[in-house]
Order: C-alpha cells, then structure tokens, then sequence
C-alpha cells in the first residue's frame, strides 16, 4: 500500500473499544456516552479484517483503544493475531494499555506473541494521578508494570506533557522509568474532542520541556526508531532512551506509514483528519475480501499529507471532533 506521496503503509493501529475505566482530562469527558454495542466490529470481524491489511503488506499492529484490554475476550484476539507472528508475516504485534488491567493479562499477552508494550503514565503521584484519570488508582498501574516486566514485556512509559500538572515532575518520571529499564516518551496534547476544560491550559509545548530537560540532562540525539513518530535522545545521566512526540510543534507527517482502524471498521488515514472509509459494510457484504480489499486501496490513495493541529485561544473548537478514545492512540 503505497500513498499518494510515496509512503508505504506497513502499520496499522486498531482501537478495539471506545470505552474505558479511566476518564483522562485530556482524553475524554467525564461523562461519555459510548458507542452501543452492536455498532462493534465482532472479534472474529476484527480478526478477518486484520489478516487482509497482512496480505496488502501491514507487518505492524498495535492495539489500543480505549482501553483495549476491557474488551471482553480480548485475549483470544491476540491469539489468533498471535498466529501471523509465527508464520512470519507479521514482524510486531504491540499494545497501549493504561496499565489497570495488566497484572491479570501481562502472561497471556507475551504467550501470544508480544514483546514490547507501552503504559500511559503522566505522574508518580497518587493524588495526581487521581485527578488527572478521574478514576484510575495509581497502585494498580505500578502493579500491571511490574507484572509486564515479570512476563518479559519490554515496557516503555508514554507521558502526556501537561503544563501546570506534570510539567515540574517530568525529570523525576524519567529517573524513574530509566532506573526500572523502561523508555520514556513525552507527548504534546492534540486536539482531539470535546473535553471539560480549556485545552489552552493543558498545553505544553515539548520545545519547552527540551530546553529546560537540557539545563539537568545532557541529551543526545540518537537515530533509533520503533516504527512510530518519536523522536529519540539518550539520557548521559541515566543512560536511558527518551522520545518526543510533537505533533504540534514539529509536524512528523512526512514519515507517516500508519492507518488506523476504530472498533466498528471505520478506517481513518490520519488521526487529524476527518476523512475515513467504512471497511464494515463492504466486509460484511460478502465472504470474500475483495470488496473490502478494494474500499482499503481506494482510502490510501486518499490519504491525506498531513493534520493541522492548532491550539491557541482563539481556535475554540477541537481539530477533529472525535476523541483519541474513537481513533486508537
Ligand atoms: N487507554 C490506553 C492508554 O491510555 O494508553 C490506550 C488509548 S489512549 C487514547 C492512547 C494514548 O493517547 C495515551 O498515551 C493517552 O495519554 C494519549 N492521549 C489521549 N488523548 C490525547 C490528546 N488529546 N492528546 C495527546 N495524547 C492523548
Ligand atoms: Fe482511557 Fe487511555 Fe483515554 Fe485515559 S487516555 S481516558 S486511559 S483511553
């Protein structure tokens, strides 16, 4: 699957559920309303239409959601993907994970193949992470790292910059996360959805973070890459890895190679973007996988150079209306 400007498409991200046990303030509003259920790609749905992106030459999923792991069974999706790794067609299969339901998957997710898993945690501070989750317990988290590294996953930490919260705890979290052996990316907020608060006072620009990292840390650039849009430095102190992801601040679209798949089959070729093509109907209008075969070739070929993120106080509305929930992070 190759692009309209030359990017070939070796990586698809699929949110297998728009719900939830956490309510970040960034993500979503306290009070969602979530898709109904037969809205939903089934399991089996999710796996077929996964298996035609193997054949068109994705060779990278990642799973994520929502969060992914409070889907119900999702552990015999895994499985089945699982598969594609021992035939050789699929180099990685990955997963985002807030971390509370870990301690009970950690196991059966390296037994199906995976390796490397990222945990989303934006402080060490219980208090903190209460407020920022709105119904997450942070204990919880700390208990599903500890069960991913006892499985053997590697684990890297992805922390939201957010100012005035965490901003002051960033050189802590990643002493923290480089001591137990785990990178460390940063991310700018998008915006993505109607939130309660202002995204203006969340905002932290990651040009900023750097600069003031750069006063405690020597950072060197360093070329290694996971497939994603982080960029990376080596930490001289730690001697850890530390990514930025700055969609607001550097626009990383030039090297875009993803897709990404929502759990009722709609195919989104940017996260920034509105357009997207419905697999759903054209999977369940027939048994065979041409016709959907054909809608995916048509989407990519429409898939656009870049998002347009802007948050400033003047831009009131979101980029695109749907949370990062819908789309899969
Ligand atoms: N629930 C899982 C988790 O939190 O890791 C997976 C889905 S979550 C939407 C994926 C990532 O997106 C998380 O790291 C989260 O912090 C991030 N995220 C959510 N909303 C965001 C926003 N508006 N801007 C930037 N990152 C966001
Ligand atoms: Fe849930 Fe992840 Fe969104 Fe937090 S960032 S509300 S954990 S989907």
């Amino acid at each position: 699957m190759i692009d309209p400007f030359g990017r070939a498409i070796s990586y698809l991200r699929i949110s297998v559920t728009d719900r939830c046990d956490f309510r970040c303030v960034y993500c979503m509003a306290e009070d969602m309303t979530f898709l109904p259920k037969r809205d939903l790609l089934t399991l089996e749905e999710l796996d077929r239409l996964t298996s035609v992106f193997i054949d068109k030459g994705v060779r990278k999923l990642r799973i994520t959601g929502g969060e992914p792991l409070v889907r119900r069974d999702i552990m015999w999706l895994f499985r089945q993907l699982g598969r594609h790794l021992q035939s050789g067609r699929l180099e990685e299969l990955t997963l985002t994970s807030n971390g509370s339901q870990l301690e009970r998957f950690a196991t059966e997710l390296a037994d199906a193949g995976v390796k490397r898993i990222n945990i989303s945690l934006d402080t060490l501070d219980p208090d903190k992470f209460k407020a920022i989750t709105r119904w997450g317990k942070l204990g919880k988290v700390f208990a599903g790292i500890r069960a991913a590294q006892a499985a053997g996953l590697k684990v890297k930490l992805n922390t939201v910059a957010l100012k005035d919260v965490n901003e002051t705890e960033i050189p802590e979290m990643i002493r923290f996360a480089h001591g137990e052996g785990m990178d460390l990316t940063l991310i700018e907020t998008m915006p993505l959805g109607e939130i309660e608060g202002d995204r203006t006072d969340q905002y932290l620009p990651l040009s900023t973070v750097r600069s003031r990292l750069a006063e405690e840390f020597t950072l060197i650039d360093i070329p290694f890459k996971t497939g994603g849009p982080a960029r990376y430095v080596e930490v001289g102190e730690t001697g850890g890895r530390l990514g930025f992801i700055t969609p607001m601040t550097h626009n990383f679209c030039e090297s875009c190679n993803r897709v990404r798949l929502t759990c009722t089959g709609t195919l989104y070729m940017c996260l920034g973007q509105e357009d997207a093509a419905d697999l759903r109907a054209p999977l369940r209008a027939s048994e065979g996988n041409e016709l959907v075969s054909e809608t995916i070739d048509r989407a990519i070929a429409r898939k656009p150079k870049g998002h347009d993120f802007v948050i400033d106080r003047a831009t009131k509305r979101p980029a695109v209306s749907r949370h990062m929930s819908v789309t899969g992070g």
